[in-house]
């Protein structure tokens, strides 16, 4: 799958969401697309995100978040796109957060590519 049509799928779901942040990942094995997650379903409170953070529970983070979410359906050696779009359309920052980085790490995704502020493409 091309640059172009991944952007138009992620964006198209990622803006649809319904939250503040419009993060897609996709989930590729052998150039396919496995599977398009986008941030969102889950609703926290700071405070119940802090005390996992405290205790280390890292199972129970992240679970809102779109690269998080692909896991489930994922292999070892599987490549994860992260996008993140801003309401107008723009692409911006996607890096995963730390614990996803880990998450990915563990189920041996170590093949994660997110972009940038200006839009572009960068390795984790
Ligand atoms: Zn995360």
């Amino acid at each position: 799958m091309n640059r172009t049509k991944l952007v138009r799928l992620a964006k198209d779901k990622a803006l649809s969401n319904g939250h503040d942040f419009h993060v897609a990942a996709g989930l590729f094995r052998r150039g396919k697309l496995v599977k398009l997650e986008t941030n969102g379903g889950f609703h926290r409170s700071a405070t119940r995100y802090l005390w996992s953070l405290e205790f280390e529970k890292t199972e129970h983070v992240c679970e809102s978040h779109a690269e998080t979410k692909v896991i489930k359906n994922a292999k070892p050696g599987d490549k994860v796109v992260v996008l993140r779009f801003l309401k107008d359309g723009s692409i911006t920052m996607a890096k995963p957060c730390s614990i996803c980085q880990l998450k990915l790490k563990q189920v041996g995704l170590t093949n994660v590519v997110y972009t940038d502020w200006e839009g572009e493409f960068q390795r984790l």
